[in-house]
């Protein structure tokens, strides 16, 4: 694969295009298609919240191979200065500022066979490689939101030993004192799942599954705990917390998002039923 040099190199930023405006959690939905023509492939998509989308290099797109199968599914690789590929939106957003999505439509790009990542397959292998690497990212993600999770409850912590009501710390006043107590517990027993799920996966390597079961569950607990207790943190803080003075208001923006990307809680919730019922645990 040609791309890997550069991007091992740090020379090359992919922006991973499966989303639609159309087609978000229902990824089988998806209208992108590329045709055979001539010794290369054509691809004609339209792609939605591409993380760096305006920034990147080349994309990592997810499309429908309609001559192999009306559900056949699976990934191209495409350069960004393609003729037919352009950034149509960038998105303006509540949190997560430091990276924006954008909308980058490929109409009629050439592909060559070389770039061809993963052929679809009317038997969905193609595809089911494609959704078991996202567990990587769902991983990553839970890793940011314990983060910015521990990050809310130590501004939290400090902010209650310095702040005086009535002449006592507010971290003296058990109302106070109670809110941290469950935000620290909360936020330890998120890390624990995000540390066994990605110790899974480690010990997993490349040629086994990853534990998607393990992986979802720390995902959608990390999603609930970093809102909840950014949100306690902004309480903690009174009005202050509500200001841009203090960095509690912006980590409640940021993991905001990471509820919703990578798939959202309520996906994860629906894999961890489906993993349950097929026997996983
Ligand atoms: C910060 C951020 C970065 C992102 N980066 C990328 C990226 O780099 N590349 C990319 O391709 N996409 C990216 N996305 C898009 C993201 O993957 C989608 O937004 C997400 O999968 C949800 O799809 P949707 O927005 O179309 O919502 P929809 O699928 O329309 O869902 C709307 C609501 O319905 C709920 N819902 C949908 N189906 C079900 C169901 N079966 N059961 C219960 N509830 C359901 C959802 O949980 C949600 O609450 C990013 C999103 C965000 C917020």
């Amino acid at each position: 694969m040609r791309f890997l040099p550069r991007v091992a190199a740090g020379e090359c930023l992919i922006g991973i295009g499966m989303t639609e405006p159309d087609a978000g959690s229902d990824a089988m939905s998806m209208r992108a298609r590329i045709r055979r023509e001539g010794e290369a492939w054509k691809l004609e998509a339209y792609k939605n919240m591409i993380t760096a989308g305006h920034k990147a290099q080349a994309f990592f797109v997810v499309t429908r191979f309609p001559e192999a199968g009306e559900r056949a599914m699976g990934a191209v690789m495409v350069d960004a200065d393609s003729p037919g590929v352009s950034v149509s939106k960038v998105h303006k957003k509540m949190g997560l500022r430091g990276v924006p999505e954008a909308e980058v439509a490929f109409d009629d790009v050439l592909v060559p066979d070389a770039d061809i990542l993963l052929e679809g397959d009317a038997e969905g292998r193609a595809m089911r490689t494609i959704l078991s690497q996202f567990n990587h990212e769902r991983l990553g993600n839970s890793a940011m939101c314990v983060g910015v999770a521990a990050g809310a409850l130590r501004e939290s912590i400090r902010y209650a030993q310095e702040r005086t009501v009535g002449g006592k710390r507010i971290i003296d006043l058990q109302g106070i004192g109670w809110k941290l107590a469950e935000m620290s517990t909360k936020v330890e027993a998120a890390r624990l799942m995000v540390w066994r799920a990605a110790s899974k996966a480690d010990m997993a390597g490349h040629d086994q599954p990853t534990p998607a079961l393990e992986i979802a569950q720390a995902k959608w607990y990390a999603n609930v705990v970093a809102q909840e207790v950014a949100n306690e943190a902004i309480q903690i803080h009174g009005g202050y917390g509500y200001t841009r003075e203090f960095p509690v208001e912006r980590m409640f923006r940021d993991v905001r998002g990471l509820a919703i990307g990578a798939g959202t809680i309520e996906i994860q919730k629906n894999l961890i039923a489906r993993l349950l019922d097929r026997g996983s645990k």
